[in-house]
C-alpha cells in the first residue's frame, strides 16, 4: 500500500476552534486522570489532539477524533495514520477516543466514545494500577498501619422494617464482628470490589446517588499477595482496614447469593431505595457471575513461597478463621 506522505502532515480533524481543542485535549486527558496519570500534551506533531500518558512501563498515546453529528454506530472510528506514526515513534500504543460537538442554538452538547473502555484497559497494567491505588505504601506498610492485624469482615442480610411498615431484607457489614453504621450499601459496588483492585462507590445514598447521602469519597479496595485493604474516609474507628481476600471474597459473593436467594423467594423489599427492582437482581446476578470467573489471585496468605516477603514471612490469621 502506497501512503500519501501529505495525508501524514495533516491533521485528520481538520480545523478546530480553540473551544473545541480545549475540549478535545481535556477528553483525551480524561482516562489518565480518572486513574491517577498525570497526562502530558503531545504538540511536536502535524496532529493537535494526541495526549500521551503511561502506566507502569506502558505508555499510551491517544488521538480524539473530533466530529460533529451524533452516531452511535460509529465507535471511535479507525486509527489515523499520523497516530500509527508518532505512536511508533514514542513507543506507545495507539488509543483512539471521540468527541462528538453538536451545536444548538442554546447550547453545545459534548459526547464521547472510548474513554470507559481506555480507563478498563490502564487498569488492567495491575501492578502498577495496584502502585497507585496505594499511594506509594505497600501493602506490608498497610500492615503495620493496622497494627499487624488481620481483620474479619462480616455481611448480615436481615429483616427489618421500613419506614412505610414493611419488611424488607437489609445488609450491613461488620468488621471483626462490630457492626459498622454506614447508612445504604451499593451492592453492585460491593460485589464488584472482589473482583479487581478499584475505587468503588461503596455507600451510597437510598436514591442511589452518593453526594445526596453526603458521600463524596469512594473506597479504595486493593487485592494484593492475598489481602485485600480498604481505605475508606468514612471507616471507624480507623481508615484502614486488613481482610484476607480469600474471606473477603467468599463472604460477599456467599452473603449476596444469599440475598438474592431470599430476596426471590419471599418476595421482599430490599431498604435499598427506590433505583432496585426486579432488574436490579438480575444486575446483581449478572454481577456476582462476572466477579465469580475473574481470575482473581487468591493465594493461601501461609503460602510464602508464592509472596515475596523477606525472612520467611508469614501472615497471621484473622480472628474466627479456622
Ligand atoms: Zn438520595
Amino acid at each position: 500500500m502506497v501512503i500519501d506522505p501529505k495525508l501524514r502532515l495533516s491533521d485528520p480533524n481538520g480545523e478546530l476552534t480553540e473551544d473545541e481543542l480545549k475540549w478535545a485535549l481535556n477528553y483525551g486527558a480524561s482516562p489518565f486522570r480518572r486513574c491517577h496519570i498525570e497526562p502530558t500534551r503531545i504538540n511536536r506533531f502535524p496532529c493537535k489532539t494526541f495526549v500521551h500518558g503511561r502506566i507502569g512501563d506502558k505508555r499510551y498515546l491517544v488521538y480524539v477524533r473530533v466530529t460533529h453529528e451524533e452516531n452511535e454506530e460509529q465507535g471511535t472510528g479507525p486509527i489515523p495514520l499520523c497516530l500509527l506514526d508518532a505512536a511508533r515513534e514514542m513507543n506507545a500504543e495507539p488509543r483512539v477516543v471521540r468527541l462528538n460537538i453538536e451545536y444548538s442554538t442554546h447550547y453545545v452538547n459534548l459526547s464521547t466514545c472510548g474513554i470507559d473502555a481506555l480507563v478498563a484497559e490502564l487498569k488492567t497494567s495491575r501492578e502498577a494500577w495496584n502502585r497507585i491505588l496505594l499511594k506509594g505504601k505497600t501493602i506490608e506498610d498497610y500492615y503495620r498501619i493496622c497494627r499487624k492485624k488481620i481483620s474479619l469482615l462480616g455481611l448480615n442480610v436481615s429483616l427489618a422494617t421500613g419506614y412505610d411498615g414493611k419488611q424488607l431484607l437489609s445488609v450491613d457489614f461488620t468488621i471483626d464482628h462490630v457492626k459498622l453504621s454506614t447508612g445504604t450499601i451499593d451492592l453492585w459496588a460491593l460485589i464488584g470490589s472482589c473482583g479487581i483492585s478499584d475505587e468503588y462507590w461503596m455507600l451510597t445514598c437510598s436514591c442511589g446517588e452518593p453526594g445526596c447521602a453526603g458521600i463524596e469519597l469512594p473506597f479504595t479496595v486493593v487485592h494484593d499477595k492475598g489481602l485485600t485493604l480498604w481505605r475508606g474516609y468514612y471507616l471507624r474507628p480507623r481508615k484502614v482496614f486488613l481482610f484476607e481476600t480469600k474471606q473477603y471474597r467468599e463472604e460477599i459473593i456467599g452473603k449476596m447469593k444469599e440475598f438474592i436467594a431470599r430476596y426471590k423467594r419471599d418476595n421482599l423489599g430490599t431498604g435499598l431505595g427506590v433505583y432496585f427492582s426486579e432488574e436490579g437482581i438480575s444486575t446483581l446476578e449478572n454481577a456476582l457471575w462476572n466477579v465469580e470467573g475473574e481470575k482473581t489471585e487468591v493465594v493461601d496468605i501461609n503460602d510464602t513461597e508464592k509472596l515475596s516477603f523477606r525472612h520467611g514471612f508469614k501472615w497471621p490469621k484473622a480472628d474466627g478463621v479456622a
